[in-house]
């Protein structure tokens, strides 16, 4: 036996079985019970909606021996020939085919004509917005005079394009796309019909494929079902349809709320080994965090369809971000997309997740405004400190009065940068208070700085090379200024950077018997003196550092750099940098 798709086996016989469009059914079996019918009908809507359907089910109820009824018996020989398109009194037009239009010119001689042995003669033009100008005119002499025998359906996806002479004559009704909750019955109701078992998120993943649409929904599930057989996975509808298993997005959802950097990288990781496509996952994380910001901002409006059981799952996660991290994490997330849409996925996707799920370590205002939401989340907003001082603060989890615990394991699975900047603070604050050890200024720092230079060489190679871009300019207090040759910022990002800072110091100390803080001009500008460093201000120096290497790469992204090589390799050395990765390979 030949197999009959879903659509198709359970297309909806009776009003009563047409799903989601209870605006539409109650009115026309009132119209037919009450004999008030109009004489033509435009069916608006998205595709599958069940347009043709209702049609085909107004043209049984006109045409039913047991009629007209708002009930038709599907079994009298009117009801039997209009299902089976055999009826010479219900004539379906697919203006979309080429024969269509032709047969309108044919129809216009033909209406005149009593039905053969219905009631009336329904005519059914399918898409009807793709008729020619002379398709139209052919059929307005008779939508405008049309005889008594004559009822028109209209259906068309896009009602825009319908003459307004046609739309000025006809009732409209507008076919809305059907609520998941709805389709998700619907599902696992013909899963039932059918002997399928469906686990829920199986069912919420062909919900979502299906976008609104029975027809396409049940499109979804006869593919799903021609893989699996008779038990539904959410793994194997994941799989049929190549997007990403819910259960991911919730772990993403969850690390970025956790600020779990590690976590992020980690999911990355998996995806990439699950061969999941990296670039459909962005794009259903991103539709992912749309929801659950849906849900804060506007929990009650019924924005986010899906099914019950997985609207309290959203709901839950939604609780764990604020809306200022769900907005950011969007925002480079979709940066990402338009930078993988160029080649190499996964960088783009982990870094736009890392500054996701570190706000900490950019200056931007949307940063702040995430960092605000987990200081308000973990309570911390009880106990103010000083405003815009905490708040700047990147990365000392052990003396911020926000260290929560999914905070401290948080920086603990990041220790290469997170434990540094702590001890370099430390470092300086001391250093700060004690007086400068040897009596050290400029002039002797110049006199040994090629002794400075070789013990960061022993220390840390690559500062080495850095730092070779550029020379002691001033020392205030316990400050020391490195200027940096015009065009070498990344090179002065660099040095600056937790790591490179706490390395120039340590060789500083080696050398010249003091631990100074590491500040770094470019091009010679801002070659005054340098103010006196607080820690505090330190650290929101390190967030401004950080903050250019970021903009640094949205220029890239603008396409301010021609390179894509060199946008890359500043990209991997944000990630070396810090966040402490290390390239293994290549992943494209
Ligand atoms: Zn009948």
């Amino acid at each position: 036996m030949a197999y009959v798709s879903l659509y198709r086996k359970y297309r909806p016989q009776t009003f009563s079985e047409i799903v989601g469009q209870e605006h539409v059914s109650r009115t026309l079996s009132q119209a037919v019970t009450e004999d008030r019918l109009h004489h033509a009908y435009l069916f608006t809507g998205p595709r599958g909606t069940g347009k043709t359907s209702t049609a085909r089910i107004l043209a049984k109820a006109i045409n039913c021996e047991q009629g007209p009824t708002a009930t038709p018996c599907n079994a009298c020989s009117q009801c039997l020939g209009i299902t089976t398109g055999s009826s010479v009194d219900v004539i379906e037009i697919d203006a979309a085919s080429h024969g269509g239009v032709d047969d309108v010119r044919d129809l216009r001689d033909r209406v005149a004509f009593a039905p053969a042995s219905a009631r009336m003669k329904v005519y059914i033009v399918d898409e009807c917005h793709m008729l020619s100008t002379a398709g139209w005119n052919a059929f307005l002499k008779t939508v405008e005079e049309p005889p008594g025998h004559v009822l028109f359906v209209f259906a068309t996806t896009e009602p825009h394009k319908v003459l307004a002479t046609i739309l000025s004559r006809t009732q409209r009704f507008d076919f809305k796309r059907v609520p998941a909750d709805l389709l998700a019955g619907h599902v696992r109701d013909l899963c039932g019909r059918e002997g399928v078992t469906i686990d829920p998120d199986a069912v919420e993943l062909v919900v979502r494929a299906g976008d609104g649409s029975v027809r396409d929904t049940l499109s979804v599930l006869d593919q799903v079902m021609a893989f699996t057989g008779s038990s539904v996975t959410a793994a194997a509808v994941a799989d049929v349809l190549g997007v990403t298993p819910a259960e991911l997005l919730g772990e993403a959802a969850d690390a970025l709320a956790a600020h779990d950097a590690a976590g992020v990288m980690t999911l990355v990781q998996r995806i990439a080994e699950a061969g999941l496509d990296a670039r459909q996952f962005a794009r259903d994380l991103v539709e992912h965090l749309r929801s659950l910001f849906l849900l804060q901002v506007a929990p009650d409006a019924g924005l986010v369809e899906t099914t019950p059981e997985r609207l309290v799952e959203l709901r839950a996660q939604s609780e764990r971000l604020g809306r200022h991290e769900l907005l950011r994490a969007m925002d480079l997330l979709a940066d990402a997309q338009a930078l993988m849409r160029r080649g190499n996925t996964r960088l783009p996707l982990e870094l736009a997740l890392a500054k996701a799920a570190m706000p900490e370590h950019s200056g931007d205002a949307a940063a702040l405004a995430a960092r605000l939401d987990r200081l308000e989340r973990s309570g911390a907003a009880a106990a103010p400190a000083p405003p815009g001082r905490v708040q700047v603060g990147p990365d000392n989890a052990q003396s911020a009065p926000i260290s929560g615990p999914e905070l401290g394991t948080t920086e603990e699975a990041d220790t290469s940068t997170a434990e540094e900047p702590s001890r370099v603070q430390a470092e300086h604050d001391s250093a700060q208070d004690a007086p400068i050890q040897g009596g050290a200024d400029l002039g002797a720092v110049l006199a040994r700085w090629d002794e400075v230079m070789d013990h960061v060489k022993a220390r840390k190679i690559r500062f080495h090379a850095m730092l070779q871009m550029g020379r002691p300019l001033a020392l205030n207090g316990n400050v020391l200024t490195l200027e940096f040759r015009d065009g070498y910022s990344l090179h002065a990002d660099q040095c600056a950077s937790p790591q490179g800072a706490e390395v120039i110091a340590a060789a500083v100390q080696d050398v010249l018997g003091f631990s100074p803080a590491i500040r770094t001009v470019v091009g010679g500008a801002d070659a005054g003196p340098a103010p006196a460093v607080h820690a505090a201000d330190e650290a929101e120096h390190e967030a401004q550092q950080m903050a250019e290497v970021m903009e640094t790469e949205d220029a890239e992204r603008h396409g301010e750099l021609p390179d894509d090589a060199e946008a890359e390799a500043l990209a991997v050395q944000a990630l070396t940098t810090h966040l402490g990765a290390t390239v293994v390979e290549d992943a494209d």
